[in-house]
Formats: structure tokens, sequence, C-alpha cells
């Protein structure tokens, strides 16, 4: 057993990983990747996942919403984080509620055609301008150290502030519309990759919805030109410009806390390190494996569906598909209907029809596919189902998987005036361009614990109620019961999302115990 002395040692070489650890190196750190998998980027990747089909696909995480500007340019990423022109699209029988990016005439026109007046157009834009004004507020401060949630509370209108973070979700929406479709599409936003119900008392809703609401300030979710894939080719290239070292295929089996801070971390291959400071990008309940203790995996709760079609198939509706689907496609997503599954769930059926959420990549964005397929008029589809709690899959990941994909699938149908099966494309076995991803095999793909994709429940971004910090790496929100032991990844406070905050938030922590 070798001992390598070590001044800064991450574990896992997901996107946050990369970050903190460019930012130390850059800091005058010696800083050291160790990653499991044989490639780096963790949920931040493109792959051609189908054979023979040149089509590189944001295989897990696809749109960019909670990157701050701050830190591409402080890391210096040559990134391109392109609008959709579409918000998004909600086929309604023989109708849709159309949210252009830039609001117009087909904005209003399709609530009223939706909703029968202007009403709830006008209850939806007044919302969203409040919440506009929430996110100027919150947004600068994720990338400070937490700040004090009365002193936020101040600087916005009381009752937005009081039914956004105090009250249940449900609340809000029940009292400001009236349109089941439009209750919906609120809703949604609070139940991605979070198994929860609009009137759920520990207010999850609230929080995964206000991490929807904020990015950047106005919450846009913005597709990067090249796929995820070339968010984490950038990161690599400016971590290994500060000289940071990156093993990859390098699991740390356990970790031993030393006496000082700081501890000893041992690889697969018996190789031990001891370092200052250790990093843990990987998830909480990974890191308490690690250490030995006991720990409570969280739960994931989407199915990710990749699918490639050779043309994008018409809509009953009649819109334009290359609009319909160049937004984000709501699919069963219904105030009620996305309770139905939330109780389907619990009750341990998968929701069928699933409530999804379907994007397509390469309207916005065509450099994924190759020329060839560009010009044939391929396109990728990503589809993200909600309330499929990973214990549904438990007894038979298989069959539980194909039912989840029919699921999904028939939510896909039920908007389509055509079949979807001439659509898709084939791959070299003549078998179909459909990708099944359960939260199961997200955990085995990604080493996410219970394949929950923000490692774990997010948390409010601020202090809680009665912290008081004395710490750095309390007051970022990147603390763990260890001295010289911080989270580092999506685990953190603020961390979860493709954002770089848990490992920006790290790095600022470590500095500043340093006094640099
Ligand atoms: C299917 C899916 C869709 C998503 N969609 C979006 C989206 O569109 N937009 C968005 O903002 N967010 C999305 N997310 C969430 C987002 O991708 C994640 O929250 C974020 O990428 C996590 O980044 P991370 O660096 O903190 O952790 P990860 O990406 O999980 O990286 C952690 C790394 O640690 C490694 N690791 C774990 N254990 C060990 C060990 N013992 N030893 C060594 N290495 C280890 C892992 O292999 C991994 O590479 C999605 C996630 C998934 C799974």
């Amino acid at each position: 057993m070798t001992d390598i002395h070590s001044e800064i040692a991450v574990i896992g070489g997901g996107h946050n990983g990369l970050v903190a650890a460019t930012y130390l190196a850059r800091a005058g750190c010696q800083v050291s990747i160790y990653e499991a998998r044989s490639e780096l980027g963790g949920a931040v990747a493109s792959k051609e996942v189908f054979e023979g089909v040149a089509a590189r696909l944001s295989r897990f995480s696809y749109l960019v919403s909670l990157l701050p500007t701050s830190i591409i340019e402080d890391l210096g990423l040559r990134l391109e984080l392109r609008a959709r022109h579409v918000s998004s699209y909600t086929p309604v029988d023989s109708a849709g509620l159309l949210i252009e990016r830039q609001e117009g005439r087909a904005t209003r026109d399709s609530f009223r055609a939706v909703t029968g007046d202007e009403r709830e157009y006008q209850a939806w834009s007044e919302f969203e301008a409040g919440l506009r004004e929430l996110a100027a507020v919150i947004e600068p401060t994720l990338t400070e150290p937490l700040p004090d949630a009365a002193e936020l509370r101040a600087q916005v209108d009381q009752e937005l502030w009081a039914s956004v973070v105090e009250r249940p979700l449900g609340e809000l929406i029940e009292a400001r519309f009236a349109d089941d479709t439009v209750r919906g599409l609120v809703l949604t936003d609070a139940m991605i990759g979070t198994f929860t119900s609009a009137h759920d008392p520990s207010l999850l809703q609230n929080r995964c919805f206000l991490y929807h609401m904020i990015g950047n300030g106005d919450g846009e979710w913005r597709v990067p030109v090249g796929g995820m894939g070339a968010v984490t080719a950038e990161l690599v290239r400016v971590a290994e410009e500060a000289k940071v070292s990156i093993r990859a295929g390098c699991p740390v089996d356990a970790i031993k806390p030393l006496a000082g801070g700081g501890a000893t971390i041992f690889l697969a291959d018996q190789e031990a390190i001891t370092a200052e400071v250790i990093l843990a990008n990987c998830a909480p309940a990974t890191l308490q494996r690690l250490l030995g203790n006991p720990y409570q995996p969280p739960v994931g709760s989407q199915t990710k569906i990749n699918i490639v079609v050779r043309r994008l198939p018409r809509l009953l509706s009649g819109l334009e598909p290359a609009i319909g689907f160049a937004g984000t496609l709501h699919l069963g997503q219904g105030y009620k209907r996305l309770q139905q599954a939330y109780e389907d769930a619990s009750a341990g059926q998968i929701p069928d029809p699933m409530p999804c959420e379907v994007y397509c990549h390469t309207l916005t964005d065509g450099s994924i596919l190759d020329p060839e397929l560009r010009a044939a008029g391929y396109h990728t589809l990503t589809v993200f189902g909600m309330h499929t709690p990973a214990n549904l899959f438990l007894t038979d990941p298989a069959g539980s998987r194909e039912r989840a994909k029919e699921a999904a699938l028939r939510a896909l149908r039920s908007v389509l005036a055509e079949p979807l099966e001439p659509c898709l494309a084939l791959d070299r076995h003549g078998e179909p361009c459909i990708e099944v991803m359960t939260p199961l095999d997200i955990e085995a793909e990604l080493r996410m614990p219970g394949g929950h994709i923000f490692h774990g429940d997010l948390a409010w971004p601020w202090l809680a109620a009665d912290a008081s910090p004395a710490t750095a790496a309390e007051r970022w929100g990147v603390a763990t019961d260890y001295r010289g032991i911080l989270l580092c990844g999506s685990g953190a406070v603020r961390g979860g999302a493709v954002s770089g905050l848990g490992g920006h938030n790290a790095a600022k922590a470590v500095l500043e115990e340093k006094g640099s």
C-alpha cells in the first residue's frame, strides 16, 4: 500500500469536481481528482448512444439554467448556451398552450384558445413578473456565503415570498390559476427529479420550483451548443491547463478521517492518499458509505428516454413540429393528472400515461448530428418522465423498464397525428433508436445513489433558521460532520443541477479557511 500526500483530493470528476479543482489549482493548491468512471463529467455528458447513428446525445442532463455567467467568465469557458425560440408547448385536445421565448401574440392567443379568455394569461404574466423579481434578489447570492432568509425576504413582495417559501405551492397555484393546464404548467417545475405533490407539507416541491425559476436571474433553460459533453470538455480543458491531476477509472473505496482534519482515502487498488482537504463530489450518501457510516440513499424518481427520429412526427393540434418540439413539450402534466400520477406511483404503479416533458436539442443546435443526418432531417428527442420512483423498478427491473417506456411513449403518441414508429431512426441492427433509463439505471451508470439526479432532496438556498455557522464550510453550505471533508457536488446546499455551484462554493470555503 503506497501513501501519497496530496494537498486537496477530490472524490469524483463530475462537472462540480472539475469546477472546484480548477478554482483551487489556479489559487496555487495542489489538487488531484479521483474519478471512478472512465469518463469525466458525471451527468454532464454526450454520447453516441445508438450504434451506426452519428448523433451525440446529451445522455443524462440536457439543459442549462443555473450555471452562473460569473463561473463561466471566471474559468474562461468557451461555451455557447443558446436560447430556444419557444419556451414550452402544452397540447390540449386540438389546441395547445404555446409560450414563446419573447412573449408575443401567439402566447396570448393560445391562452385564450385553451382557457376561454384572458384572465389566466393576465394571472400568469403577473406571476412570471413576480418570480423574476424574486430571482433577481436570490440568484446573485448563490455564489456568495449563504444569505439570511430574512434579509432576502425584506427585498421582495411579502405575499409572494410567503406563498413560494412558507406555504405548500399548491395553495398558490389554486389561488392564482383556475385552469387545470395552466396550473399543471406551473406545478411541473416543482416536480422535476423530485417525488412530491402540490400540497406536500415538507415544501420539497417549493424548493424544487424555486431552483427552476432563478437561474441567471431569469430562469431560462438554454441549450449547450455541442451538447452537454461540450460543457465537460471545456471544464476538463481549463482543469488541465491549471495543472489539476486527473485520474479516471479510479474509484475511491473508503475514507479514514484524520484527527487533525483531512483524511486518508483508499483507492480500489489499495493505494492510499492522505490529503489536508477532501472534497466529495460524490453524493452525500456515497460519502457516508465510504466513511463506513450508516446512510439512507435518496429516492430518484425520473425515467430518462433518449430517442433519435428520422423526422419529427406531426402533432395532432396541427402546430408545426418545428415549433411544438422546439421548447419543452409538456405531456400529461395537467394539475389533476400530476396528482393522480403521484398517487399511482405511491401505490406502487407506474403512472400510465406517464407525465413527461420532451425536448428536441437539434431544433436549436444541429451540431450534435453528423451533417448527413442533419441534411436528411433527423432529430434527437429527450423525454424526461416524472413520478417513477426507484422502488417501482426493484422487483422486475427489465419488465418495469419496458412498462415505463410504454407509459411514456403512450403520453407522446397521444399528441401525435401519426404513428411514432415510422418516424423512429433505426440503429445498425435495425432496432429503433430508443434508450430508456430508470433511476436504477442512472445509479448503475453514474453512481448517483437511488438514481437521484440532485444527489438528494434540494435545500433552500439560504441559512437554516436556527443556523449559526462557525466555519467557512458552514457559511458556504458545503460542510460535513468532519473537519477538512467538504461536499463539492449536487448534495451541497445550492449544489443541485448543472450549475458548478457545489464546486465553486466548496473552493471558496477552502480558500477562505486557508486565508487566501
Ligand atoms: C437523467 C438526468 C437528467 C438531468 N437533467 C438536468 C438538466 O437538464 N439540467 C440540469 O441543470 N440538471 C439536470 N440533471 C441534474 C444534474 O445533471 C446533476 O445534478 C449534476 O450534473 C451533478 O453534478 P455533480 O458534479 O455534482 O455530480 P455527478 O455528475 O454525479 O458527478 C459525480 C462524480 O463522482 C463520481 N464518483 C461517485 N462515487 C465515486 C467514488 N467512490 N470514487 C470516485 N468517483 C466517484 C461519479 O462517477 C461521478 O462522475 C439531470 C441529471 C440526470 C441524471
